[in-house]
């Protein structure tokens, strides 16, 4: 049985089922002259803050950005420290040491693989000894299922530190039937190609509904121009979603829910046919709609299983296998939770990310399923 490599992820095939639209969209950019900041910029703004459930949209060069424009916008930077998780991305930690804050990681809740509403709670509470004042608060909607956004928003508001979302991840996904991205002041988008709603390149997005918020971050990802260009009223930065990127993004913006839904039904299918082996599924919460960014399973036997399925063709990733704390850049000088990152830690060691996006077919999940099931003894 010869069969083709399966990729984990495959954003070719996302431009190739939009083909004919996107290049339409192209060829309307290119010839229209204006490539940075113009209509189609305008419009995917407006248009996707109103798909996450927020007023205003404001277009970054991408993700990591759109969470540094969102700390600086609330005047975040040193002498505070902005709590969030070591089981992420390692933007998500960079971006607050861009501002010049300093983060503070917390555990995971193992079962959704965000961040531990206890965790938080106890360091709101009792603030680590010689750590800056917490100014935010940054959890991380992992994998596209959100956080516990009912107990980190209450312990938000009880202790009136503001919370931003880092919705990289997690397009479309809802918590109790609200859109993520729409709980905090504000929240992070990036459109990194393989993310639910990819660019063909870099793009990100921060989205609020604070009048004050959105002016203050379209003034900061422009240089500080406010009223009137090639004035500063503050320091600010070059970070813009250019024209090209946003005509494509218009595009596939109309398929996210067609693709977020296909995702869950690949899920639904792993779900179901590999129950019973001696490997965890994603936890599903009836409180939360998981776009299933990644598909992860949890097994003792990762690496062996890893290996199994590369042997029959099968492409996986390990995101992350070594948690920001303990990565060379960051290990010994990044503050952690006193109570450790235990669950963090044990999940770096066993996760694993199956083939998933939306134009998976029906007979390559089979063969997935097929490999999984040879590889992992039954529980
Ligand atoms: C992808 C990602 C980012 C950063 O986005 P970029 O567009 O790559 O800068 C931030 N946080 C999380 C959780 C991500 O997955």
């Amino acid at each position: 049985m010869a069969s083709r490599e399966l990729p984990q992820n495959d954003p070719r095939a996302a431009y190739l089922a939009q083909r004919a639209e996107i290049d339409a969209a192209i060829a309307r950019v290119l010839e229209g002259g204006r490539y940075i900041l113009g209509s189609e910029s305008a419009a995917f703004e407006s248009e996707f803050a109103a798909a996450m459930g927020c007023r205003h949209g404001i277009g970054v060069g991408n993700g990591t950005d759109a969470l540094v424009l969102a700390l600086r916008a609330l005047g975040i930077g040193p002498g505070k420290a902005v709590a969030t998780v070591a089981h992420t991305a390692v933007a998500t930690v960079a971006a607050i040491e861009m501002v010049g804050a300093e983060p503070l990681l917390l555990d995971i809740d193992p079962a959704s693989y965000t961040m531990d509403p206890a965790a938080l709670a106890r360091v709101l509470a009792a603030p680590p000894a010689r750590l800056p004042p917490i100014a935010a608060i940054v959890p991380v909607h992992l994998y596209g299922q959100p956080a516990d956004l009912a107990a980190l928003a209450a312990l938000a508001a009880r202790y009136r530190v503001p919370l931003i979302e880092d919705c990289a991840q997690a397009h479309g996904a809802r918590f109790e039937g609200r859109p993520a991205g729409s709980f905090g002041v504000m929240a992070t988008f990036s459109f990194y190609p393989t993310k639910n709603l990819g660019a063909l390149g870099d793009g990100g997005m921060v989205t609020t509904s604070d009048d004050a918020l959105a002016a203050e971050l379209r003034a900061l990802r422009e240089y500080g121009w406010r009223e009137r260009r090639y004035v500063s009223e503050r320091a600010g930065v070059n970070s813009r979603l250019d024209e090209l990127q946003a005509a494509i993004l218009r595009v596939k913006l109309a398929r996210l829910e067609a693709d977020n839904a296909r995702r869950i039904a690949i899920a639904d299918r792993y779900d179901a046919e590999l129950a019973g082996l001696a490997a965890t599924a994603p936890r599903r919460d009836p409180r939360r709609r998981h776009v299933f960014h990644q598909y992860v399973l949890r097994s003792a036997g990762r690496d062996a299983l890893r290996s199994a399925l590369a042997a029959a063709g099968i492409g996986t990733n390990i995101h992350y296998p070594v948690p920001v704390h303990l990565q060379p850049a960051y290990l010994g000088r990044i503050a952690t939770a006193p109570s450790g990152l235990a669950a963090t830690e044990a999940a770096a060691g066993e996760v694993l990310s199956l083939p998933m996006y939306p134009q998976l077919g029906d007979d390559e999940v089979d063969r997935v399923i097929a490999a999984v099931r040879a590889a992992v003894p039954r529980g």
